[in-house]
């Protein structure tokens, strides 16, 4: 069959569709984020298939809906129900608090819980015998992120013989932090089960690779820049990197817009003479907020001249409000803030501006565009989106980024950053200074190359690669 014409089958564990109630009925619209707009192209041009939980209570007419939703989208979406045990098991237990604070490196966030794992397994052959009824010979699947590594291995048990890829949005952990987890073989072996597994960068791939080659059935066989080959039995599977990007025209596009230009004038006119310095996160213990307040901190101390003239504008996107952990986080950024705040603040003048709320889409572009500086220092991230976002909109050219050395993004975007180390505070609160005071000159050439790269490296490009990928592994189950 040629390649153009199979049908792409995208598994998530969200559908890319938001159900919920509006006064006495149901309503649906378009999910929001970078992997949608990357994505739904691709699955409409091929009359694809969406896979995922619909993320609603089971009561709502989610068939329906979503078959409303599809003819207008040009591609069908089928749901996997979940029952409320298998959500707080599967998404808020084993995904949540085991796979993402082990594959973040924060073993002391891990919870291990052997009824959480099973309620993980059971969900991922829940999507795993959904997909199995729906898939032709000819399908390419493509599985995404920690929710769903073990699906692939599922569809093997199930009989499933198609093209399987995988990509892991989130990093992948050293082999001896990967040891920590008492399932980790099966873990690995979930992601052996795919024909192409993707990460975000090498290092993750390097950790992956390492992992696996503990496996006894397993031999590396070829190492290549963007990806390695592995012999597991019988099969040959590839473990590549693709560093996910955001769609930059759009981006561009959509900053210039007059809107947009006046909120950011507006935003400047109301802190005026003062260089802004830009965080944007959800609310996550991998954010490193703590360590950059204490960085901005030590800032206005080393570097007396800020104080009046730069302030903290930090957006804090709020996340996982039930959990009681990211809970107490919030609390003690409050508590953060005010004590930084009282004891610096002068009349007219307040060094952090902590907004507890996402941005409407105008407020977000205007935000990117007024800040002098954006300050993005997780503990480790992926990739962090945030500050490709932030480059694509300095339409000027004048914005400096300041970056965690371990959000995935470094690996782009290293050369021209300001790169940090979050855990060193004295370093970052260096950092800070010296962006404060970086000449116009300096400031515009660093900002050119990182929006060249970008531009080069957008969206397109890596669901393009992927796919070429996918389709050059050879495939025999
Ligand atoms: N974002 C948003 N509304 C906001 C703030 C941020 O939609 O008020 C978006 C932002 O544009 C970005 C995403 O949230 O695309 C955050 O992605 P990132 O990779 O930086 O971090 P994640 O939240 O996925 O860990």
């Amino acid at each position: 069959m040629n390649d153009d014409n199979r049908r792409m089958v995208v598994v998530s564990n969200r559908l890319p569709a938001v159900i919920h109630p509006n006064e006495d009925r149901w309503e649906i619209e378009a999910g929001s984020g970078g992997l949608v707009t990357a994505l739904e192209p691709v699955v409409q041009a091929h009359q694809g298939l969406w896979i995922g939980w619909p993320g609603c209570s089971e009561e709502a007419p989610v068939e329906a809906l979503l078959e409303q939703f599809g003819q207008q989208r040009g591609y069908r979406l089928l749901p996997v129900p979940l029952s409320e045990d298998q959500v707080q098991g599967y998404y808020h237990g084993f995904s949540n608090e085991t796979l993402w604070p082990l594959f973040h490196d924060l073993l002391g966030h891990c919870r291990f819980d052997t009824g959480t794992w099973k309620v993980y397994r059971e969900v991922n052959d829940l999507f795993a015998r959904v997909m199995a009824d729906q898939l032709s010979e000819s399908d390419l699947v493509w599985v995404h992120d920690y929710q769903l590594v073990l699906v692939g291995d599922c569809l093997r048990r199930l009989g499933c013989h198609q093209r399987l890829g995988y990509f892991l949005h989130i990093p992948f952990p050293s082999p001896d932090l990967l040891r920590r987890l008492p399932w980790k073989d099966e873990i690995l072996r979930g992601l052996l089960a795919y024909d192409l597994i993707g990460f975000q960068t090498l290092r993750d791939r390097r950790n992956f690779v390492n992992g696996a080659a503990q496996l006894p059935e397993v031999t590396i066989i070829g190492r290549q820049r963007y990806h390695t080959l592995l012999q597991v039995g019988e099969r040959v599977v590839r473990a590549g990197h693709f560093p996910i990007s955001i769609d930059v025209s759009d981006f561009e596009r959509r900053a210039r817009a007059p809107e947009v230009d006046e909120a950011a004038w507006y935003l400047h006119e109301n802190l005026e003479g003062r260089q802004l310095i830009l965080g944007i996160d959800r609310l996550d213990y991998t954010k490193g907020l703590q360590e950059r307040f204490l960085a901005f901190e030590r800032a206005l101390e080393i570097c007396p001249e800020m104080r009046g003239k730069s302030s903290l504008l930090q957006i804090v996107v709020p996340s996982r409000t039930d959990v009681p952990e990211y809970q107490r986080h919030k609390e003690m950024l409050d508590r953060e803030t005010g004590r930084i705040n009282s004891r610096f603040a002068e009349a007219g003048w307040v060094p952090i501006h902590y907004l507890y709320r996402s941005l409407d889409p105008v407020q977000l572009l205007a935000h990117y565009r007024a800040c002098e500086i954006a300050l993005i220092t997780p503990l480790r991230d992926g990739m962090n989106l945030v500050a490709k976002e932030y480059c694509a909109c300095s339409l000027d050219n004048n914005g400096v980024l300041i970056l965690s050395e371990f959000a995935g993004a470094a690996d782009q975007m290293g050369r021209d950053a300001l790169l940090v180390n979050p855990y060193d505070i004295d370093g970052t609160a260096e950092a800070i200074c010296r962006a404060f005071h970086m000449p116009q000159e300096e400031r515009q050439r660093r900002m050119r190359r990182l929006r060249q790269d970008l531009r080069r490296n957008d969206v397109h490009r890596w669901v393009d690669l992927f796919m070429r990928n996918l389709l050059a592994v050879s495939h025999r189950h």
